[in-house]
């Protein structure tokens, strides 16, 4: 039997490649469109057989061209759209070229607009333009899901970038400071490691299942502090949340300086939701896959690795002082009202010298300028 067609964009970016991998390895074909053949990310999928790259700027004059190359033989497609171009004129060109190609299950990437809610929400610009799409999507009438993602466990860095910044103190400690309140939940979600599994079981189920569905990513819910409580397990060092203003201590385009103003206000200030409050997270996303990456592990196994990558020593200097008491280990409250203990953690033993797709600057193009950053959340 001919193996199962996949088209993905973006394909080098953290929700991409997470499902590439994953659909490789049983052996679909992917067709994966990048915008170029550099990084770390594009050199690890290089090496997979069944991988073809259909390679072009989804922002200019060739978008057609490329989508139509793209979609061609393809029967399924992960879309997941970025900041980079006008996102709505690119992700309505996607939904087009796959109607046009006749692609059987379509799921895109979406994010929900919070001024829809009938609050006094404002929209998060980054995430409205995804919601936009997704309107398009639905209109146009193809087979489609629609995945809602939470917080990156890798947003995190000691870099001074907005909002998930881990800052270091002379302590060896960490703080990071967001506008969220200390007890408001919030979803977690390890991309690079979880995306990929659960979308091929999605794909797998079909969609006759999904249809027209909005598909919570996320495996964790915990608020800041107890993100933090984990976060400091993981990593063998205190870590404090302090509820403050997002400071922004890069260059930024002011595009994403209205997003982050407009995330202070309505996920900070007015509480509302991260994924509006309608949809329901982790029970779903773990009812999917089972064996997602928490951020406690995250903060054990990867998040030093890519601090390493990215230039950063402090994890050499140790931390034999810090052993986390039983009590500020403790998780307060639960994350799904089922458990209260953290999750077991793999036996990774010694960190590997190298972690595919890890955060550096050669697999994230924009942090090649230093004094340029846009976020993604
Ligand atoms: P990523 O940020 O890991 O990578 C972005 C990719 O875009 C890169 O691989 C880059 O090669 C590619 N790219 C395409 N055109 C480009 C251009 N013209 N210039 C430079 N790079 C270009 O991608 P991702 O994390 O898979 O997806 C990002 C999207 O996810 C964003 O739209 C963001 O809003 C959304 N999202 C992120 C979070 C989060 O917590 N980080 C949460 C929800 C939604």
């Amino acid at each position: 039997m001919p193996p199962k067609v996949v088209a993905t964009i973006n394909s080098t970016g953290r929700q991409a490649a997470s499902f590439i991998r994953a659909a490789a390895a049983v052996g679909w074909h992917v067709k994966a469109q990048i915008w170029k053949r550099e990084g770390l990310v594009f050199e690890e999928l290089a090496e997979l057989s069944n991988v073809e790259f259909v390679e072009g700027d989804l922002t200019g004059p060739q978008r057609n061209q490329i989508l139509s190359n793209l979609f061609t033989g393809a029967k399924i497609a992960f879309i997941n759209t970025t900041h980079w171009g006008d996102e709505v004129a690119i992700g309505k060109a996607c939904a087009d070229a796959a109607k046009r190609a006749g692609i059987a299950h379509y799921v895109y990437s979406s994010m929900p607009d919070h001024s829809t809610f009938g609050e006094d929400w404002k929209a998060l610009p980054m995430w409205s333009s995804k919601f936009a799409v997704e309107n398009y999507v639905r209109q146009i009438g193809i087979p489609a899901t629609f995945t809602y993602t939470g917080i990156y466990n890798n947003n995190f860095s000691s870099l001074p970038y907005p909002v998930f910044r881990m800052e270091l103190q002379n302590d060896g400690s960490f703080v990071w400071q967001a506008p969220f309140h200390p007890d408001d939940p919030l979803p977690w979600l390890d991309a690079e490691h979880d995306v990929g599994p659960a979308l091929l079981q999605i794909f797998k189920m079909g969609s006759s299942h999904w249809k027209g569905q909005r598909v919570t990513l996320a495996f964790e819910k915990l608020t800041p502090l107890q993100c933090c409580a984990r976060f400091s397990r993981g990593v063998g060092r205190p870590v404090k949340y302090v509820r403050g203003p997002i400071k922004i201590a890069v260059s930024i385009p002011s595009g994403y300086r209205e997003h982050l103003e407009n995330l202070q206000e309505t996920l900070g200030d007015k509480r509302a939701p991260y994924f509006g409050p309608d949809l329901e997270y982790p029970r779903e996303g773990r009812s999917i896959w089972e064996g997602y990456r928490g951020i406690e592990e995250y903060a054990r196994e990867v998040f030093p690795i890519e601090e390493y990558n990215n230039g950063l020593r402090w994890m050499e200097e140790g931390s034999s002082s810090y052993a986390p008491s039983e009590h500020e280990g403790s998780v307060l409250g639960t994350d799904d009202g089922s458990r209260s203990s953290t999750r077991p953690t793999t036996p990774a033993g010694q960190a590997p010298l190298h972690i595919s797709g890890a955060y550096t600057p050669r697999s994230h193009p924009e942090a090649l300028q230093q004094d340029f950053f846009v976020g993604s959340c």
